[in-house]
């Protein structure tokens, strides 16, 4: 891992997660090689801005309390995948002191796709195959390395900048878990409702096809603008336990068969069925989007 510290926080708050918040921080170089073993140098301490930017992640070790291997996890496999791929958020960094742990990762200042959704409504075909391709790259990159994500979602899909689509990166590995075999199952009830597949909530044991599920809700999302499963009050929708939803009119009346026919496949009640990351690459709908030389990990 390269060393980015000393850092500053610029103040600028990036986002607040289920464990800490995420801040702006900026490197810099120190006057009179003064030492200081605080992390995150003191701003009194004369400090010149080298311009570089990051996101830190602050997760205070009270509240991740009960929790701590989900976070060691997403450390872990960070430190292992995250360089691996172009649309990972790269971990830099990783230290921590007492009371906190602190990760410092690429600094995706365009923000969350959700965001952009919200602005726009929904999509264009194109956009949204273009956006899916590049998670599925991804997504076949993790499960080739048999790790799990179990929160593919807008809000963990953050752009690096706003300049163009293909900017798009996936973060936020605090529920991955790598697999110690391909086939391993997981059985532990994890994940943002309104994207989790049906084994889970039946506990039937699960693995890969839980990210093709997720893909298929948000797939779903990006073109219409509400969710194939509705969540009330917290409780999943019982329709979600046999897949059961509908491309409904008139919202779905100009948007392709291919597309229909992308998410159908992805949300097939058997995991089995569904197609894997890198059969969803092969989909006709996939030839949507704009092709783009040299993309890929
Ligand atoms: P949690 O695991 O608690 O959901 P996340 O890693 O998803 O935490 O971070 C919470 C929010 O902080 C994200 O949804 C995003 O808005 C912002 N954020 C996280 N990582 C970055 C980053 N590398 N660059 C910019 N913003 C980020
Ligand atoms: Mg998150």
């Amino acid at each position: 891992m390269t060393t980015v510290k000393p850092l500053a926080a610029t103040g600028r708050i990036l986002g607040n997660g289920t464990f800490g918040t995420v801040k702006e921080a900026i490197k810099v170089t120190l006057d009179n090689n003064i030492i200081v073993n605080n992390p995150l140098h003191h701003p009194r301490i004369p400090q010149i801005s080298t311009g570089e930017k990051y996101a830190l992640k602050v997760i205070n070790k009270n509240h991740m309390r009960g929790r701590e291997q989900l976070v060691r996890n997403e450390v872990k496999i960070l430190k292992e995948i995250s360089r691996g791929h172009r649309h990972i958020v790269t971990l830099h960094e990783y230290f921590e002191t007492p009371n906190s742990l602190y990760l410092v990762l690429d600094l995706c200042s365009g923000g969350e796709l959700f965001e952009y959704i919200m602005e726009k409504g929904s999509f264009y075909e194109e956009n949204a195959a273009e956006i899916i391709r590049t998670v599925l790259d991804c997504v076949a990159y993790l499960h080739e390395n048999n790790v799990v994500h179990r929160d593919i979602k807008p809000e963990n899909l953050l752009f690096r900048s706003k300049d163009s689509l293909s900017q798009l990166m996936i973060s936020d590995f605090g529920l991955s878990k790598m697999l110690e075999t391909p086939d391993m199952m997981l059985s532990t009830k994890l994940g943002t409702p309104t994207y989790m597949a049906p084994e889970i909530f039946l506990h039937k044991g699960y693995g890969k096809p839980v990210d093709m599920w997720a893909i298929g809700v948000m797939t779903y999302f990006l073109l219409c603008g509400f969710f194939p499963f509705a969540l009330e009050g917290g409780i999943v929708d019982e329709k979600v336990l046999r897949a059961e939803f509908y491309f409904e009119e008139p919202y779905w009346l100009d948007i392709s068969s291919e597309a229909k026919d992308f998410i159908s496949k992805l949300l097939y009640l058997n995991p089995h069925d569904r197609m894997t990351a890198v059969e969803a690459i092969k989909h006709p709908w996939m030839s949507f989007a704009p092709i783009q030389l040299g993309d890929g990990s």
